[in-house]
């Protein structure tokens, strides 16, 4: 079950709603930063009358059971959506976010030279890996917190917040020390110990999905990280498996709307991955945006063919600051044809 809260209703209002499903023997969880407050109820079955007698509290907006196995992340919870908001810049609103940088910090030199480059095509945030997952051992497995002191050097050069890959549970704090966004990468979204520390961070998390999970269990992630407290969520779309070895992955831009019907967090798509093909960027990051998706996140960097890791899907800053004038041209006239068509 869930409880929304009405969006003006202050703290101690809902702290009133709280303390009486805590009195009555219920599990509280409460989502609360990213937009209106909502309450999930959790543990004992609802006696019949609790929804009638929250209902009398000023506070309460609306009572809601929820059919899917995810409650927190359903639509439900928040109709109007959720904002995630890193530093200055908001997933969620009418803006596309589009986060760049290089698959993987190889050098001071690469970094700074790719964090200036993206900042200057109009990026609003830096990507890099410091941790890698990596499918064989014996390729490069990133500069670790080395890595990471120089995403933070690159965010104090250029002021881009920083999002990076956050692989496991002992490194948590580390990444959170240095990161302003943390990645759970698609190798890692069914790795719960991973995201229950990660949700207590109280960090915004970009949640990617694993390339053979289902829409379902991608949200059920997200409700992992809801559920330990943390609504500051981005999912990232990032293409799935399929038959074809003509792509590397073959981007789902389906779950797109889908996940915009289905829940109220953020949903950006990552191109990069999702085709493998630097030529086949832009075309899809340009329909990840007709589709719906709140922003993207691209792998760029000066000197594409010397990457270390995924340089084949690797775009120059060239190609992003024509993607970054695209987007913008592309929402304009999205919201145009929306109100002309209306
Ligand atoms: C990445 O962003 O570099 C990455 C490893 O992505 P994914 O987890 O989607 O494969
Ligand atoms: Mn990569």
């Amino acid at each position: 079950m869930l409880v929304r809260m009405r969006p003006q209703a202050d703290r101690h209002a809902v702290q009133e709603v709280v303390r009486t499903l805590q009195d009555a023997g219920y599990d509280v969880l409460q989502l609360h930063r990213g937009g209106p407050s909502v309450i999930g109820v959790n543990g004992r079955p609802i006696a019949p009358d609790l929804p009638e007698q929250l209902h009398r509290l000023p506070a309460v907006e609306a009572v809601v059971q929820v059919d899917r196995p995810y409650r927190l992340a359903a639509r439900d919870a928040r109709p109007s959506g959720s904002t995630v908001r890193v530093g200055d810049v908001i997933f969620g609103g009418p803006e596309p976010v589009i986060i760049a940088g290089p698959c993987t910090v190889e050098s001071r030199e690469q970094l700074l030279r790719a964090a200036e480059a993206v900042r200057a095509a109009g990026a609003h945030l830096l990507r890099g890996g410091a941790f890698k997952p990596r499918t064989s051992p014996y390729s490069f497995q990133g500069l670790g917190e080395e890595g990471l002191r120089l995403l933070a050097e690159a965010r104090e050069v250029t002021g881009l917040p920083i999002v990076t890959e956050v692989l496991d549970t002992e490194h948590v704090e580390l990444v959170a020390a240095y990161a302003d966004m943390l990645q759970i990468g698609a190798r890692n979204m069914m790795n719960f110990a991973l995201l229950k520390k990660v949700a207590k961070t109280g960090k915004p998390v970009l949640l990617k999905r694993g390339f053979a999970a289902t829409v379902e269990e991608w949200l059920l992630s997200a409700e992992y990280l809801l559920a330990g407290g943390n609504d500051q969520v981005v999912l990232c779309e990032r293409g799935v498996r399929g038959f074809d070895p003509a792509t590397r992955f073959m981007l789902d831009l389906n779950a797109v709307p889908l996940v915009r019907q289905l829940s109220h967090l953020p949903v950006i798509v990552d191109p990069s991955h999702g085709t493998g093909r630097r030529e086949l960027v832009e075309p899809m990051a340009l329909a990840a945006l007709a589709a719906g998706a709140h922003g993207l996140i691209i792998e760029a960097q000066p000197d594409p063919e010397h990457a270390l890791v995924d340089g084949r899907q690797t775009i120059t800053p060239e190609t992003l600051a024509t993607i970054v004038r695209r987007a913008r041209a592309l929402q304009a006239a999205l919201q145009e044809a929306v109100a002309v068509a209306d």
